[in-house]
């Protein structure tokens, strides 16, 4: 049995409580032990207090590990990231400095479009080299689980191929790695714009064969006009029911086309993304428990100034996440404290509130808080230190890396 004991935090921010998603007044409550600390036996949590109380009960063989003063959060949980892609759209973004919309190059050809075609062109090893990379940068930025979504293949052999990517590098990261079918993330070009082609592969040879092969948890769709509408979302995510998965959604991120009120009818688990959900959508998701996945970093890569409704959200008492959106096209960033600094410059997410839709709402929303998002006897040993001694000092300083070290389940997976 190996046992380690975390002593000296200036903050160990447990957000103990609840085996629910937070909402209201309650994603403020982030139940912090001042000089606090932890012990840690087998990668499981067994108990948290004062430094001082801890410090009396460490056995004489345990490893320590001196926070220095820093403060300790529960690893971040990413629930929403593209992260197995090839190549990189900097081409674009830098055409979009020029002044071409990210409409403008879709419609050339550019866009989600481009990475599909150098995707496709990649061996399974290349993905996975590159995805390795893209992965430990998260780590560095503090997370410890990701949610992965596929959706840069968009036919049969391609979507398999990049949800086994996901499957071997899930095993060869310290990332916990929750996996996502998004086989309608669009239409692709051979296609023609021929979306009830698409959606009935999607139905008929991807799902069953993803089902089958255990490669994912959830599946995801990007519900928009121009992509898939809703009747054809519906009758995609229905089929993915049916086979036993959970159900995630892109939803009014470019126009208010009443995704969130899908969601709430299909029984979503989240509705992501809702820069345009009005005060229906808002309901709609309420009454039906369906958790908002918000994703300022989108907002902002794209030059865009409207971003989602989250303080109303959360006065209505919605379980709030926040998420990166970690894509090569619209959200270039696997940092979930630039997501915090957003959330609080843009959207006026307290810092606190901030802390809560990153982990223990983040948890919920992937069904994993019995083991992730908090610190808590009998939880994984997920948990990073940052080098401040105020965790508000994670969104207020902004553009520069903090983290210290991470663990997970007891294991350093991270160490500046
Ligand atoms: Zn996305």
């Amino acid at each position: 049995m190996k046992t380690l004991a975390v002593l000296h935090a200036s903050q160990l921010v447990t957000l103990a409580g609840a085996p629910r998603p937070r909402v209201g007044p309650e994603m403020r409550e982030l139940r912090i032990v001042a000089n606090g600390g932890m012990l840690l036996r087998d990668g499981i949590i067994v108990a948290t207090g004062s430094s001082d109380e801890i410090a009396r009960s460490v056995p004489a063989d345990a490893e320590l590990v001196d926070a220095g003063g820093r403060v300790v959060l529960p690893g971040f949980v990413d629930a929403h990231a593209h992260p197995v892609f090839a190549g990189n759209r900097v081409d674009e973004f830098e055409m979009r400095t020029l002044g071409a919309s990210y409409e403008e190059i879709a419609a050339a050809g550019g866009g989600i479009q481009s990475t599909v075609r150098k995707t496709r062109a990649a061996t399974e090893a290349e993905l996975e080299q590159q995805a390795l990379t893209h992965l430990q940068r998260f780590v560095a930025c503090g997370t410890t689980t990701l949610e992965a979504k596929s959706g840069y293949g968009l036919s049969v052999e391609d979507e398999l191929k990049i949800l086994r990517v996901i499957r071997s590098v899930a095993a060869r990261s310290p990332l916990e790695i929750v996996p996502t079918f998004l086989g309608a993330h669009a239409i692709p070009a051979e296609f023609d714009g021929d979306v009830e082609r698409y959606a009935a592969l999607v139905i008929d040879e991807m799902l069953p064969l993803v089902a089958a092969g255990g490669l994912a948890e959830y599946c995801d769709i990007f519900c928009e006009q121009g992509y898939f509408d809703i009747a054809t979302a519906r009758q995609i995510l229905e089929a993915a029911k049916s086979h036993g998965l959970a159900l995630r959604m892109h939803v009014d991120q470019l126009t208010n086309s009443g995704g969130a009120s899908l969601a709430a009818e299909v029984g979503a688990a989240t509705a992501d993304h809702l820069e345009q959900t009005d005060a229906d959508g808002i309901a709609a998701l309420k009454r039906a428990n369906v958790q908002p996945v918000l994703l300022p970093g989108s907002v902002y890569a794209l030059g865009k100034t409207r971003y989602p409704r989250a303080r109303d959200m959360i006065d209505a008492g919605l379980a709030v996440v926040l998420s990166t959106d970690f894509n090569p096209g619209s959200s270039p960033t696997q940092s979930i404290p630039m997501v915090l600094s957003l959330a609080a410059t843009q959207m006026k997410v307290t810092p606190a509130e901030g802390v809560t839709s990153t982990t223990v709402n983040a948890a919920c929303s992937l069904n994993r808080f019995d083991e992730i998002g908090s610190l808590e006897p009998g939880k994984l040993a997920n948990f990073s230190i940052f080098d401040c001694d105020d965790y508000r000092e994670l969104a207020y300083f902004f553009g520069i890396p903090q983290t210290h070290a991470v663990y997970v389940c007891g294991v350093e997976a991270f160490r500046v």
